[in-house]
């Protein structure tokens, strides 16, 4: 299918099916989570009537099963990113373990008197686990700013990233705004100040071919649920030299090479970063979504998204009073927005008694919401099962809401 023109997923995912929500659920919020295709439902229901056993113990046929598809997910994952080995991926429990994996194993490559670059469009999981490194080791938080469209500054860049910065952590599409930064330029932009990069992909990775090696970034984390795949599993993926110098982040089964009392030992990653029972069905049920994006093509995908989204900011357009809130230059799978007049909250819950599911609140992005002036918005996010009719009743649907709140 890949390299055709995608047409509506709607009927893969069960949960949209009607009959299951009477009338059809409107889901707009694939930016929170995504709904699961039936075919990674099935992998995990398949995973555990048929090879459920702990990974790297057992001597049996059904534990070597059960390794066998925890690495062969590791593998699939490694490929749909293009990263040179399997080593250099770690599974987690998402973007946030993730993040708080790197910033706690960097305190020692980080230390008094240096810095950390983050931007003003990050979601809290960018944010606070870099304040509690600098808070532990004596280093400096700095944020590259943006402008009233929501876009980066980045002709800021060069008063910010001097020859204290060690590291640049920074989203590839902001979930609160839905702005595409040019994860390329500011790679290589870090790469020629010798300053480390860190991507937060959680928005990007379900909407947008994603290459590591092309980056040339040293670390790129995901979420599973936020790609078609289960809740608590995701992904760090670090460069394999750079990870096999960082010190473990847990200790406990699995990770170690020798244990005394007096001290002991730790093997080379991936197992370095994955102390105890892992999520394997989780890793497994990741696979069969990143084989189901795959198989529709992230090319593809993006194509018939980026078409959507436009709709979407048009259809709201017409809506009175409205005002979307930020207006990047390159927008992905998000508009969030405002209605004058009208709590967010009272907009959202209102638009649940027409079917229709979007978010509302700071989006885990209160730095953003400040920016703005503004302390929540109504979020619309998108996925492949979306189409223009969303839109359409989501906007028929607001026209009521105004009247009722007026
Ligand atoms: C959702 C999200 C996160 C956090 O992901 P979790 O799955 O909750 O760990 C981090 N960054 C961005 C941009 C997100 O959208």
């Amino acid at each position: 299918m890949s390299g055709e023109r995608l047409t509506c997923r709607r009927a893969d995912f069960p949960i949209l099916k009607s009959g299951e929500h009477e009338p059809p659920l409107i889901y707009l919020d694939s930016g929170a989570t995504t709904q699961k295709p039936q075919e990674v439902i099935d992998t995990l229901s398949d995973f555990y009537q048929r090879d459920n056993a702990n990974i790297h113990r057992a001597v049996y046929a059904l534990g070597e099963r059960s390794t066998a598809r925890y690495e062969t997910a590791r593998a699939v994952v490694a490929r749909f990113i293009n990263a040179p080995s399997s080593n250099e991926i770690i599974f987690t429990r998402g973007t946030t373990e993730s993040i708080n994996l790197v910033a706690s194993s960097m305190s020692t490559q980080i230390g008094a008197g240096d810095e950390i670059l983050i931007t003003h469009l990050e979601h809290h999981a960018n944010i606070v686990p870099w304040q509690l490194l600098c808070q532990r080791v004596g280093a400096t938080l700095r944020v590259l700013p943006i402008d009233e469209r929501g876009d980066l500054c980045l002709d800021r860049l060069d008063d910010l990233v001097t020859h204290k910065t060690k590291l640049f952590a920074f989203s590839a599409i902001s979930n609160a705004l839905g702005t595409v930064n040019d994860v390329q330029a500011l790679c290589d932009y870090a790469r020629s100040k010798g300053v480390m990069t860190l991507i937060d992909g959680a928005q990007a990775i379900a909407h947008t071919p994603v290459d590591v090696q092309a980056l040339g970034c040293d670390f790129y984390v995901f979420s599973g649920h936020k790609l078609y795949g289960p809740t608590g599993i995701g992904i760090l993926y670090g460069r394999e030299a750079l990870l096999n110098e960082l010190p473990p982040y847990q200790g406990g089964g699995d990770m170690i090479d020798e244990v005394f009392f007096e001290g002991s030992t730790y093997k080379p990653v991936p197992s370095r970063f994955e102390a105890g029972t892992p999520n394997i069905a989780g890793a497994i049920g990741l696979s069969a979504a990143i084989e189901y994006v795959q198989r529709l093509g992230l090319q593809s995908i993006n194509e018939y998204e980026n078409e959507l989204i436009k709709y979407g900011v048009e259809a709201l357009s017409e809506v009175p009073n409205l005002r979307i809130i930020g207006t990047p230059k390159h927008r992905a799978s998000a508009i969030s927005f405002v209605i004058d007049g009208a709590h967010s909250f009272d907009v959202g819950t209102l638009l649940d008694g027409y079917q229709v599911a979007v978010r509302v609140g700071h989006h885990c992005a209160q730095p953003i919401m400040r920016h703005f002036g503004v302390t929540a918005t109504t979020r619309a996010s998108i996925a492949v099962y979306n189409q223009r009719s969303d839109f359409d009743h989501l906007v028929k649907s607001l026209f009521r809401v105004i009247k009722l709140l007026a």
